[in-house]
């Protein structure tokens, strides 16, 4: 016998929510994680009527979910937000090319305006020639920093007054774990905030609509709704040690799903002790960027690469930022140990 819905009780239930263990049929599917995302945002009171919204789209299924999300409740509820395309290109032949592509498709099909910016133009350098010279043991830590300040400067570009992206729960969960493993406070105490202020985060506003909303049920969702997304990953994806996270977390989940749910909530409830020391937000001597260093992370870690000393953004040189800022040579005791890279 077939298994009704159990929410409509009328239709056949197609899958069982991993969140919640209900069977349900396709649309009750869909309405109950549209109301979930809907109830996030009007929650936490995510955005203003009248705003200006840069969706970061990487062609992947989080961000186009999120796109397509967005634009669903936008017009079901009114929500008045101009909402935009904001996409990043990392310069990554064979892996972003492809989802760009994607993300040009679905441009047409939710026909919303699209920004790209790339490493290229704002660097000089695109994340072939990065690897190149870093190998890939690093190569995420170039990555990750140039693409938050890229997509801040397409956002400035386009005006925006908030930066939407997909993160997802397990994203957010694993981020904890990974804070925790390392001993980021800093970092532990805001990753799992739902939207950030231009406190350290960046400069326009960011938040993430999809963050208690379940991978497995994403990945549902753009299948039962046939979205057009990107499914391969990067090329240039070592990141062992977040690998290890994700692994561990998603065993928890096997035996607990809530286990998921669980992490962040553990996240969102931790309180750094009175008297620990948080950085200090400044602005970046060379570019302007926000800083808690003489020179923000993105242009030491360009610096390192145009004077062919890789090492020099990786772990702590902040002692040498002074050095740089004023076109002071380095010892050669110091260009040494800034030129070995392991691969
Ligand atoms: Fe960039 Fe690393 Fe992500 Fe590839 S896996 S897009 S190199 S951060
Ligand atoms: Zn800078």
């Amino acid at each position: 016998m077939p298994v009704l819905c159990s929410s409509c009780a009328e239709k056949r239930a197609v899958l069982k929510r991993p969140k919640t263990a209900h069977s349900l049929c396709k649309e009750c599917f869909f309405w109950a994680f549209e109301e979930e995302v809907h109830q996030t945002i009007v929650s936490a009171q995510l955005f203003k009527h009248g705003e200006t919204v840069g969706i970061g789209a990487s062609g992947g299924k989080d961000s186009t979910v999120l796109a397509h999300v967005m634009k669903v409740l936008n017009e079901r509820y009114n929500y008045g937000l101009k909402l935009l395309l904001l996409s990043v290109d990392e310069g990554i032949t064979g892996y972003r090319d492809d989802s760009l592509e994607t993300v040009k498709r679905n441009q047409q099909q939710y026909e919303l305006p699209l920004k790209i910016v790339s490493y290229e133009e704002l660097y000089g350098w695109t994340m072939d020639a990065i690897v190149k010279q870093v190998g890939l043991k690093n190569n995420c830590t170039f990555c990750g920093v140039f693409r938050r300040q890229a997509l801040d400067r397409g956002a400035m570009m386009l005006k925006v007054d908030k930066i939407c992206t997909g993160h997802n729960a397990d994203d957010v969960a694993e981020t904890v774990l990974m804070n925790v493993l390392r001993g980021d406070i800093a970092r532990l105490r805001r990753c799992t905030a739902i939207s950030t202020s231009s406190e350290g985060e960046g400069v326009v506003p960011r938040c993430k609509p999809l963050k208690y909303a379940y991978e497995k049920e994403i990945v549902l969702y753009a299948y039962f709704k046939k979205l057009d997304y990107f499914s391969t990953e990067c090329i240039y994806s070592p990141n062992a040690y977040r690998g290890h996270a994700r692994t561990f977390l998603k065993d928890l989940e096997a035996v607990r799903p809530s286990a998921i749910m669980d992490v962040i909530h553990s996240g969102e409830n931790l309180s750094v002790r009175e008297g620990v020391k948080m950085p200090v937000q400044g602005t970046c001597g060379r570019c302007g960027y926000i800083s808690s260093q003489a020179l923000c992370k993105s242009c030491v870690l360009l610096e390192g690469l145009n004077r062919g000393l890789p090492r020099l953004g990786i772990g702590k040189h902040h002692r040498l930022h002074e050095k740089i800022l004023s076109q002071q040579p380095l010892t050669q005791e110091e260009e040494r140990k800034l030129k070995a890279v392991d691969f």
